[in-house]
């Protein structure tokens, strides 16, 4: 009889830096929700939990590649329709030299391939604080250090210049950019954009440009500015996807658009590539679903976004309301990143609220932030009905412990 194995299986070390502040909470509402409490959901990022739906054209160009038999591994790189569907997609962002186009299982995908094609060990990227913490999870998972810029919250949020010269070291391989961005909703200017491309030429950085929601710019007036379009020289891959503009983020699909000087980027796409046969494909079917999206109609974009304009309205209608909370207002995306001015730390602040009040949202500390600043984020895809209770709630917790 072998004997049972008692040892504990312990996970790597590297495990320690691996933090996902979103799902932590998430934990918790799960247990209050097993004792009968209804949770007022301001923490996920995902549409479909709420009153948005995928394009139905979209579900049908799924439906018709399954039933046609297209079931099997796609080309590695992405089917082809789909790979010239992005490819104009990027000619409309102002995306001149796109050399390469790459379908993977979701943004998710594109990071992690980018970054372990990009980072020997000791190098690292400069992500910004706060952050999305997926880029310090794969990080995480390939031992680089992290180098975190500040974003500017005196100043609409755009990236701190000064900080990202200050933090390039000589094992500084690339930069990234989200933007709009998650989770402070910030849209990035022009000019600093073509400040940020000065400084990767400098310095000779590869710019990844997460541009996840560049369709949804809530107010009129503003405009997504691709990075790649104001710097056609630069090194360059910008993220893309459906889970957001297209509704669709249970469908896992995400692509990279690798732009730039040519000799500087061209051995770096082979090694993208080279590592992207090696996990065969994303998932066929709903590669079907791109071309649709791209070129199809995009009557679902003004409906989602005169939704999601009148309830960014009615968080910032909240916040500037509310003692002790400030916020930048949000220009894209449907993230809220508030100040608070409170006397005990914005994790005590999110668990109690979410204790005593049964409103889920996520402390700034989880994405990181300037020592000594407090924030939660909101996600503010839930309708006026339940916003409007959830912020009730927070004033009134608020109230209450802090008078
Ligand atoms: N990048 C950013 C900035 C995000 O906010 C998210 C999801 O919330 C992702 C990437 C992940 O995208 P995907 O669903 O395509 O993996």
């Amino acid at each position: 009889m072998p004997t049972a194995q008692t040892r504990e299986i312990a996970p790597a070390g590297r495990m320690e830096n691996v933090r996902y502040a979103i799902r932590d909470m998430a934990v918790l509402a799960d247990a209050l929700t097993r004792q009968g409490h209804k949770i007022l959901p301001l923490h996920v990022g995902d549409p479909l939990s709420f009153d948005f739906a995928t394009p139905p054209h979209m579900i049908e160009a799924v439906l018709k590649a399954m039933r046609d038999g297209r079931n099997g591994y796609a080309a590695s790189q992405g089917i082809n329709e789909a790979v010239e569907a992005i490819r104009g997609e990027a000619a409309r962002k102002g995306i001149k030299n796109a050399h390469s186009v790459f379908v993977t299982q979701g943004v998710g995908e594109v990071v992690d391939l980018c970054l372990t094609v990009l980072l020997n060990p000791g190098e690292n990227v400069l992500t910004p604080r706060p952050d999305y913490p997926l880029y310090s999870a794969v990080l995480a998972k390939l031992d680089a250090p992290l180098n975190l810029y500040d974003l500017n919250e005196d100043g609409a949020w755009q990236p701190d210049l000064e900080d990202i010269r200050k933090k390039i070291n000589p094992k500084t391989r690339g930069i990234v950019l989200i933007n709009p961005n998650n989770p402070t909703g910030a849209l990035y200017s022009r000019a600093t954009l073509e400040s940020i491309a000065e400084i990767a030429r400098q310095h000779n950085l590869i710019v990844f440009a997460d541009e996840i929601y560049d369709k949804l710019i809530l107010d009129p007036s503003e405009k997504h500015v691709a990075f790649a379009e104001v710097a056609p020289d630069v090194p360059c891959i910008t993220f893309g996807g459906i889970s957001k503009n297209y509704l669709a983020p249970g469908w896992r699909i995400g692509w990279g658009i690798a732009s730039g000087e040519p000799a500087a980027i061209e051995s770096y796409v082979e090694a993208i590539h080279k590592l992207l046969r090696s996990r065969l494909s994303a998932s066929q079917p709903m590669q079907w679903a791109i071309k649709p999206a791209l070129e199809g109609p995009q009557d679902h974009l003004p409906g989602v976004l005169t939704k999601m304009r009148s309830r960014r309205d009615a968080t910032m209608q909240w916040c500037k309301s509310t003692p002790r909370v400030s916020c930048v207002s949000p220009l894209g995306a449907f993230y809220a990143f508030p100040r608070l001015d409170i006397p005990e730390g914005d994790d005590v602040f999110c668990k109690e609220l979410l204790i005593q009040k049964h409103v889920l949202t996520v402390h700034g500390s989880g994405f990181g932030q300037r020592p000594g600043t407090k924030h939660f984020r909101i996600v503010f895809l839930p309708n006026e009905e339940i916003l409007s209770k959830a912020y009730a709630a927070i004033s009134e917790f608020m109230h209450e412990r802090y008078k």
